[in-house]
Formats: C-alpha cells, structure tokens, sequence
C-alpha cells in the first residue's frame, strides 16, 4: 500500500538500502532533440534506432507498473520529450492516475520549442506544473548555446503554458564565461513574471565537442556573488526534487539550487530513471542499470516486471561520483543527459 503521511512525504514499496523510499519516477520518453545544448549533446549524435524504444503503451505500462509500487511523482522528460511522436497519447493514458488519485503529479521537463501548441492540451489532462530550460535571454547566445534552437519560440511556448494556467519553473546551467554575468537579471525576468527559477551546475555526463572544465561554474561561487546584491532566506519548500531553495527578499521569488558537484544531494534521494528502451538507472550518476524491456515483453502482467524492480532497487546505491578536472579526460558517466532524462 503507498500512503501519504504528514508533511507531504510519502511511503513506498520501494525501499532502497539506505531506507530511501523511491516515489519519484523521471521518464526519458525519446533520446532525440530538436537542439543540440552545447553542455548536453554533440552536433552529430547517433540517436537510438526507432525500433529499439518502447511504444507509447509499453511506457505506459512501465510507469503505470511504477505507479502501483509507489511513485507518486512522474516527470516526462527526454530528450526532448514534446518532440516524441503522439506523445499526447501517453500524457492522457497517465492521467488516469492523477484521476484516481494514485499519483500526485504528472509533469515535463521541455526545451519549450513545443509548448505553444501543447500548453493547453497538457493543462486539461492534468499538468499543472512544467520545467522549462532556458540558460539565457540573449537571442545570439541562446543559438551559440543550443545550436539549433529558437528564443521567440521558446518565449512564446513560456506565454502560452502561463496562459493555459501552468506554473512554468526555469531551469538554467550556469556556464562559466557564457551566461554567468547574464543570471541576476534573468532571476529578476523569472520572479517578475511569477516564476520560480533553478540554476543547475553541469554534470560531466557524455562526450561533448567542448571541454567541460572550461564550461563548469560552481553554484557556490553564483550563491556568493548574489548574495552580494541581494538577501537569500534559505526556505523549507520542496517539490520532490533535488533542489533547495531560498527566496530572494528584494524579488519576492524562489531560487532554486541544484549541486551535485559542489553539495552531494543523494541522503535524500527518493528518484530512480528510465530510458526510452526502458533501462532503468538508479542513479543519474553511476553505470549501474537494469534492463526492464524484458520482463516487460516476456508476459503479460506484472509479476517479472515487479520482481526485476525490486532486485534493481536493492542495488540503488548511495551516491554518484561525478569529477570535474583537468585530469579527468573522460567524462564521469559514458551516457548523455539525454539518454537517462534531465
Ligand atoms: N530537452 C528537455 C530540456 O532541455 O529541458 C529535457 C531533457 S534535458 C536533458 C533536461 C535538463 O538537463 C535540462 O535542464 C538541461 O539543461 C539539463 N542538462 C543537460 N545536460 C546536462 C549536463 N551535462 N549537466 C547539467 N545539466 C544538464
Ligand atoms: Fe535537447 Fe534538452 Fe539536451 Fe538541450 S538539454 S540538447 S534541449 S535534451
């Protein structure tokens, strides 16, 4: 039985070594994307042959195998997971769990290149809250940044989900010497428009064309020269995720911070990931996997799916080792940020 207890936590069936309980399932729907983020993918990517992804049903019936073993939070995310064929379709299928209340939020992490036409679509099956990536307001960096992607769009995609009443979050990397003379008045852009606004630090996943030491900026260094110009009050609130938040007194909104690199978050890790061929990973940070296709197509219920979870999750292990230096040429995890879902 999964059971809400105070304080908004929850109890899961799923309990790793450490006593975590995994109730946060993220979803890499696709490996593919419409951008190519300089800090997340090469120009040239090989994308995964189209014969080897789960069909939309299958997704769903591994989140849904998910739900009833007690993820109360799903996150759709990619890849850029609005770019996915029918996509709606899983969206819809999901909601059904939101409905029963077995599920307490379905949600995305989006590019944005996508949401001028699927705000409102997604709001009515039950998305309330999305995370758009957005690392600067420039228009000439914004393409140096994403190669391939578009400001207007992804402004107007931001309007469009406020106006279909989603509660937009922003997500920004801080990269050294790219944008980060730009995130003062980005957090003041965010707040002004009643957005919450969440830097990340890189994470040395994938081969990229670029040197990650050179585009690494310690979240520690940004916290200390905002708090130059403004008041940071640290704040309780949560949303499930790994970042901690402060609010910014001079604005009136929340920053978010999320360091892996600089502040180990895994004691309180309540997440596990699964690709769109449905591998699942236990950490963002570490090799260790588990293929769940398999037992997904050996039958038709849930038996040997379930069994494989619980013998992945006796495995979650209690931390990522991720390394950003100069002498360490390789990068700390072989797959991109794409492959496991941001
Ligand atoms: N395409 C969607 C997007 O960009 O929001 C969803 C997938 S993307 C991989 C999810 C998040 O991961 C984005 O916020 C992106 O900036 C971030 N990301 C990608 N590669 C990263 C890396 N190496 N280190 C830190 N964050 C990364
Ligand atoms: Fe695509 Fe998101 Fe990676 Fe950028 S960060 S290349 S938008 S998956």
């Amino acid at each position: 039985m999964t059971a809400n207890v105070a304080g908004g936590s929850t109890v899961s069936k799923m309990i790793d070594p450490f006593g975590r309980h995994v109730t946060y399932l993220r979803v890499s729907v696709t490996d593919r994307c419409d951008f190519r983020c300089v800090y997340c993918m090469s120009e040239n990517m090989t994308f995964l042959p189209k014969k080897d992804l789960l069909s939309l049903e299958e997704l769903d019936r591994l989140c849904s195998a998910f739900v009833d073993k007690g993820v109360r939070k799903l996150r759709l995310t990619g890849g850029e997971p609005l770019v996915r064929k029918n996509i709606l379709y899983l969206f819809r299928q999901l909601s059904r769990h939101l409905e029963s209340g077995a599920l307490d939020e379905l949600t995305v992490t989006t590019n944005g290149s996508q949401l001028h036409r699927y705000a409102a679509e997604l709001y009515s099956l039950g998305v309330r809250r999305v995370n758009v990536s957005l690392d600067t307001l420039d228009d000439k960096k914004f393409k140096a940044i994403t190669r391939w992607g578009d400001l207007d769009t992804v402004l107007n995609g931001i309007t469009a989900a406020q106006d279909a009443g989603l509660q937009v979050k922003i997500n920004t990397v801080a990269l050294k010497g790219v944008n980060e003379g730009e995130i003062e008045d980005m957090i003041s852009w965010s707040h002004g428009q009643g957005m919450d606004y969440t830097l990340i630090e890189t994470m040395p996943l994938g081969e990229i064309d670029e040197n990650r030491v050179d585009q690494y900026l310690p979240l520690s260094v940004v916290r200390a020269r905002l708090m130059d110009r403004w008041t940071l009050k640290e704040i309780p609130y949560k949303t499930g995720g790994p970042a901690r938040y402060v609010e910014v007194k001079e604005t009136g909104g929340r920053l978010g911070f999320i360091t892996p690199m600089t502040h180990n978050f895994c004691e309180s890790c309540n997440r596990v990931r699964i690709t769109c061929t449905g591998t699942l990973y236990m950490c963002l940070g570490q090799d260790d996997a588990a293929d769940l296709r398999a037992p997904l197509r050996a039958s038709e219920g849930n038996d040997l799916l379930s069994s494989a979870i619980d013998e992945a999750i006796s495995r979650k292990p209690k931390g990522h080792d991720f390394v950003i230096d100069r002498r360490t040429e390789k990068p700390s995890v072989s797959r991109h940020m794409s492959v496991t879902g941001g």
